[in-house]
């Protein structure tokens, strides 16, 4: 009977040692992806920064994994950016992102020496310059503009459309050119450049390129209207990973030696200059590194499913009830054997949409079995919850054929830390 390893290590002897369900992180995996992330996204002709956009799996062993490879953070929250500077990382690398970063989280931003602030809007500009000002602390911007690229993915994972929440859409001259005033006035805030991201989950290279194309275009705009020059790109992040069989992702840094390629020959051909291009892969950087192990409790036969139910659910992974995410799973301990049996993985939270994988096809499963769910290490633990009062699963980090927890279980007590009784 052979047993799925990870990092090294038996599935089986991770669940019995830190029981389940249970977050594993392949550490040498996460490394892998850095470095394959940092050699190829670099050029002669500009600098270059693989920011990590923490939102997918922030914890402060992987900043500090991620900080010891060179790269740089991407941050949406003053929670986020509170565990960056407790992990020691260097915040000048940072670039602080969202559409409605509050007046304090701005003030702690600037305290903490964040590198970038990316703009979203023209009340933000405002505030941001004010606050720095009393502040008397100097700091870098770029504009998050809109380039209206509809990537192939998942409507509700898709931001890149003209009426998206997000950023000043490409076409708005009036509010684009705003906040280049308003930040060329400004003794404090320097427009270092403009970012823009496209949507999640996106295979082909091809939607990269366009918006590269886009924002390049915009680029000699900015830099011929208001003089701008060395500008910084940042193009965002979102390249897909593989969730089930049928996904054929462009590694990271084949995608990364891609873009970096294509910025090159866009310059060149538009005759502009970028002092540096950035891009912020989350999913990418720790989605097939991330496994989640259950144990399989009871079955049931209802109508024409076949379920096993499984010790966490919606609330260790929300996705597939939140954009339908497919996911592929094995029976860690009998993951060589022929798949017959079709079932239906159902969790144990007190929803009827609480469903990790519809349809699968497995060994013949039984009680006590463990199931390894593959590439949940992107936006599963970040956006788990306590619904049903069920405690977040542990996080291990295993690697070299030894395992670390990083992230404790959370017990009964902790849920219920924060009441005042
Ligand atoms: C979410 C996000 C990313 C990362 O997206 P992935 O799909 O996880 O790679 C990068 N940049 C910005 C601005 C984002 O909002």
């Amino acid at each position: 009977m052979e047993t799925l390893q990870i990092g090294g290590v038996s599935a089986r002897q991770l669940a019995d040692n830190f029981g389940t369900p249970l977050y594993v992180y392949d550490e040498d995996k996460i490394i892998a992806q850095a470095k394959d992330a940092m050699e190829n996204f670099s050029s002669d002709m500009f600098k270059t920064e693989v920011a990590y956009a923490s939102k997918a799996f922030s914890s402060i062993a992987l900043f500090k994994l991620l900080a010891a490879q060179g790269l740089g953070f991407d941050a949406v929250s003053g929670g986020e950016l509170y565990g960056m500077s407790r992990a020691g990382v260097d915040m000048s690398k940072v670039y602080f992102h969202g559409n409605n970063k509050s007046n304090k989280e701005i003030e702690e931003a600037l305290e903490l020496g964040v590198g970038y602030f990316v703009i979203d809007n023209v009340m933000e500009c405002r505030r941001l310059i004010e606050i720095a000002m009393e502040k008397h602390i100097q700091t870098k911007a770029l504009l998050r503009v809109n380039p209206g690229i509809s990537a192939h993915t998942h409507e509700y994972i898709m931001t890149a459309k003209p009426d998206s929440k997000f950023g000043i859409f490409i076409d708005d001259t009036e509010h684009i050119g705003q906040v280049i005033e308003l930040l060329a006035e400004s003794s404090h805030v320097r427009l270092a450049g403009f970012h823009s991201h496209i949507g999640s989950q996106i295979m082909d290279a091809r939607s990269f390129e366009k918006a590269i194309d886009t924002m390049t275009y915009f680029l000699a705009y900015v830099q011929r209207e208001y003089g701008m020059e060395q500008t910084e790109l940042s193009i965002g992040g979102g390249f897909g990973i593989k969730y089930l069989e049928e996904d054929q992702p462009i590694s990271l840094g084949q995608m990364c030696k891609t873009m970096v390629k294509y910025t090159e020959r866009c310059i060149q051909e538009k005759d502009i200059s970028i002092s540096k291009l950035i891009t912020e892969p989350g999913r990418a950087m720790v989605g097939e590194a991330g496994y989640t192990l259950y144990t399989i409790g009871d079955r049931k036969r209802s109508g024409t499913k076949d379920y096993l139910f499984v010790d966490g659910g919606m609330s260790d992974n929300i996705r597939p009830a939140l954009y339908d995410a497919g996911y592929r799973a094995v029976l860690a301990e009998k993951y060589k054997e022929p798949a017959w049996h079709t079932y239906c993985i159902a969790g144990k939270n007190c929803e009827s949409g609480d469903v990790l994988i519809d349809t699968i096809k497995l060994p013949e499963a039984k009680s006590g079995d463990l199931l390894a769910v593959y590439s949940t290490g992107a936006y599963g633990y970040s956006m788990a919850s306590n619904y049903n009062r069920l405690g977040r699963p542990a996080v291990v980090f295993a690697g070299h054929g030894k395992a670390r927890v990083v992230i404790r279980r959370e017990s009964y007590a902790d849920q219920y830390d924060l009441e005042i009784e």
